[in-house]
């Protein structure tokens, strides 16, 4: 029987629960348990879903507490025996897990995209490469836990397997403190949330002289505008906007992406869009055989034709 541990980070467990799709991929037919880590009482929307909450109650118990959390994680990891312990890779589990994983000697895969098995069953995690141009396939050392980080919204939780759910609350687990102390909290309130669009007129270094032309077309076709990394670099996009392996990965209809390459790290955010309209002076650019058309050209031209056509099209259909 196989064990996994998935920890449920208060601000992110709409996240965890689509790891739970993960350990259906990691662990095929084989039996497994799934337990999951909540902090005082945020358990709720792990019922039916896992075998077990492992519920910490203790005030003292700070969730942003690091060391005092890599305490816990390894205690509990000692007591069940688990064979994978998952974490989101958001800002605070892409620091916490790699901790658990130096406290328990463990092997550790980062920011995995999607799970495979290689002609002995044996589990292999893709993830994209750190700053090259790869998709790695990562297999980890024998031996437990392994300890994955898992990129937000590459995997798909259905819900169809219902479980019952048992309770255990914990209370005497020690851990040490990590010495910080939280002074204030300002909430990052995400008005432009482009994960769950439909449609995204996106721009990259090709375009970046003319990113302002984006917002009106967005506009006019009811989207919202993303971009690449060139785009933040140049300050004109905030973080929340950005696509690929150090923003969000998304999921609309149509992604228009006008004057991006299609470098890895953009494109390991793409996985999941149903259609991919290019507009490129370069129709080697990989982005290009990835889109469904591809229009070679000035992408500025590009928004301003289609604007202007849109525009024209409304005024008709007014008259
Ligand atoms: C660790 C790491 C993490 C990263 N994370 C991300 C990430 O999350 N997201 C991300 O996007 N990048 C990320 N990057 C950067 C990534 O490697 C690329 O550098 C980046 O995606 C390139 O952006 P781009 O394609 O828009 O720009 P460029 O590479 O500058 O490409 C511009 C494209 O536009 C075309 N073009 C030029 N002029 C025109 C024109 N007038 N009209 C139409 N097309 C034109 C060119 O042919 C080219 O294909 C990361 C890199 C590292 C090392």
């Amino acid at each position: 029987m196989h064990r996994a541990l998935v920890y449920f980070e208060k601000e992110n467990c709409q996240h965890a629960v689509q790891l739970l799709e993960v350990l259906r991929q990691l662990y095929g037919n084989e039996a497994f348990e799934c337990y999951a880590l909540t902090i005082n009482g945020n358990g709720q929307v792990c019922q039916g879903k896992v075998d077990y909450v492992l519920d910490v109650q203790n005030q003292a118990l700070k969730p942003y507490d690091q060391r005092a959390l890599t305490d816990v994680v390894s205690t509990l990891c000692k007591t069940y025996d688990f064979d994978h312990l998952l974490f989101v890779a958001s800002h605070f589990g892409r620091t916490l897990a790699p901790r658990v994983a130096i406290r328990l000697g463990a092997a550790f895969v980062s920011e995995i995209t999607a799970v495979r098995h290689d002609a002995d069953s044996q589990p292999q995690f893709i993830a994209p490469e750190a700053g090259v141009q790869n998709i790695g396939v990562i297999k980890a050392k024998a031996g437990k836990p392994v300890v994955l980080t898992v990129r937000p919204d590459t995997f798909q939780y259905d819900g169809s397997q219902e479980k019952t759910t048992k309770q255990i609350k914990l209370s005497d687990l020690e851990f040490k403190a990590g010495g910080i102390r939280q002074i204030s909290r300002h909430d990052n309130v995400d008005n432009n949330d482009i994960s769950d669009c439909e449609l995204l007129i996106s721009g990259g270094g090709g375009i970046a002289k003319h990113f302002e032309a984006l917002a009106p077309l967005a506009k006019a076709l009811r989207g919202k505008v993303s971009a690449s990394r060139p785009i933040l670099d140049r300050d004109l996009i905030p973080r929340s906007a950005l696509v690929g392996q150090s923003g969000k990965t998304v999921s609309p209809r149509l992604y228009m992406a006008l004057g991006i390459h299609g470098a890895i790290q953009h494109v390991v955010a793409l996985e999941r869009v149903e259609h991919i309209i290019s507009v490129n002076t370069n129709v080697n650019a990989p982005i290009c055989s990835l889109s469904e058309i591809v229009v070679h050209g000035d992408a500025a031209t590009f928004v301003d034709k289609m604007l202007k056509k849109i525009m024209e099209d409304n005024s008709h259909a007014t008259d």
